[in-house]
């Protein structure tokens, strides 16, 4: 079941920037994945927070330290229930995804790696799940494989068995592209790992607002996504670990909160998640987060998934009947999320133009710079739809683009 328009334009007015309007023109976004809009509920559990709220967590016994620590550690419990984590402590608060990414990275390289070992990722990773493992890999002399993809550009699973060798440590692959949209076939990139004993790491930035996620079903040992992309705050966001990871890794930073004993000589680390969160956290963004995962839970991430497949089938539909556009990639299994080109203009042009009529979108290589350039591009037009977006605003994005084809004829 999907929602009735109805009930699209209840959930807009829950966010106030749809109300506005830029360049004289009513605002339609459509550039979610780069970031999404914030709920109200979001922004008011941000101000409320600094209002009557605010203090330091895990410090005082006074009745504010008490209470932020609680909420802190309710959002905590917000996130594990929201993607099915066996509990809390599985879950460590980061700035988003690359900071997760960089945590798993950083234990790697300074203990699990060793020269001739490999990382796995696939072509179609995000710079931050490509740059962190570049690092590791000159840290520790290990080497990254790459899958490789077919034509369509989903994956090459039978490129990627090829790659399992002994020598793996470690795949890490995103659950959908922030590039393309294509939803990766991770379930079957898992079981294959697993058959080997090789833990595995998802970027899941853009599926968890977007689809219903569980990692136990799933069964990867790591899964790194981003509070902005889930329409919470910008800096905030958290790695899942298993709990026999998070105790294998040593600490990402050093310093406040993540110790129970320190000498001259010697620190003795908390146990897990506060072993990985040195300093004084994301307090408002983690609880401002945690209002936003319960209003996109009940609006249902099925629900969410299935409204924003027709949104993608619809805007598909509507670009290919277009003669002057390309879309890119025609992987079957996608998320709302389409990259396109224009015959006569450059993606940015398309941007600025579309700008003009109040369009947002993005273009460029969508951090997504070895992928776009093995596609035969220097950059594409982006527009990613989620579920406050309408049909009518599909429809107005494309007359827009109407306006390209007169501009550039
Ligand atoms: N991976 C993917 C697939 C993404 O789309 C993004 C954000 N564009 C990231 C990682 C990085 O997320 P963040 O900037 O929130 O750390």
């Amino acid at each position: 079941m999907t929602f009735s328009p109805q009930e699209i334009h209840a959930i807009r007015q829950d966010f106030p920037i749809l109300a506005t309007s830029v360049r004289g023109k009513p605002l339609v976004y459509l550039d979610n994945a780069a970031t999404t809009q914030k709920p109200r509920c979001c922004i008011e559990a941000t101000s409320r927070y600094y209002e009557v709220e605010n203090s330091n967590v895990h410090r005082g016994v006074h009745y504010l330290s008490e209470l932020a620590t609680q909420k802190y550690e309710a959002a905590r419990q917000v996130i594990a229930d929201f993607i099915h984590a066996p509990s809390s402590a599985n879950i460590v608060f980061t700035r988003g995804t690359t900071e997760a990414i960089n945590l798993v990275a950083h234990g790697f390289s300074r203990a699990i790696l060793k020269p001739g070992d490999e990382i796995i990722i696939s072509a179609m990773e995000h710079h931050s799940n490509i740059v962190p493992w570049q690092l590791a890999c000159q840290y520790s002399g290990a080497s990254l494989k790459v899958i490789d993809l077919h034509p369509d550009t989903s994956l090459d699973i039978e490129h990627f068995k090829t790659l399992l060798t002994a020598n793996t440590k470690l795949v890490a692959v995103s659950y959908i592209s922030n590039s393309l949209g294509n939803i990766n076939p991770i379930e079957e990139i898992i079981r294959l790992a697993k058959e080997k004993n090789i833990p595995t790491l998802i970027d899941a930035a853009q599926a968890t607002a977007h689809m219903p996620v569980n990692v136990q079903t799933l069964g990867c040992d790591f899964l790194a996504f981003s509070g902005h992309k889930m329409f919470g705050p910008t800096g905030i966001g958290a790695l899942y670990a298993t709990a026999d990871w998070l105790n294998k890794l040593p600490p990402y930073q050093g310093g406040g909160d993540m110790i129970v004993k320190v000498s001259y000589e010697h620190s003795e680390f908390q146990k897990a998640p506060l072993k990985f969160e040195a300093g004084t956290p994301n307090i408002a963004g983690s609880i401002a987060w945690a209002e936003s995962i319960r209003y996109i839970s009940k609006l249902g991430l099925t629900r969410i998934q299935a409204y924003e497949e027709t949104l993608l089938a619809y805007a598909t539909e509507k670009l290919m009947a277009l003669t002057n556009i390309q879309i890119i990639g025609s992987s079957p299994h996608k998320a709302s999320i389409i990259s396109f080109l224009h015959k006569n203009a450059h993606p940015h042009d398309i941007a600025t133009i579309l700008d003009g009529e109040g369009i947002a979108i993005r273009a460029g290589h969508h951090c997504t710079m070895p992928l776009i350039e093995r596609l035969g591009h220097a950059a594409t037009a982006r527009a990613s739809f989620c579920f406050y977006n309408t049909f009518e605003e599909i429809d107005y994005f494309v007359e827009a683009i109407k306006v390209v084809d007169r501009i550039f004829a």
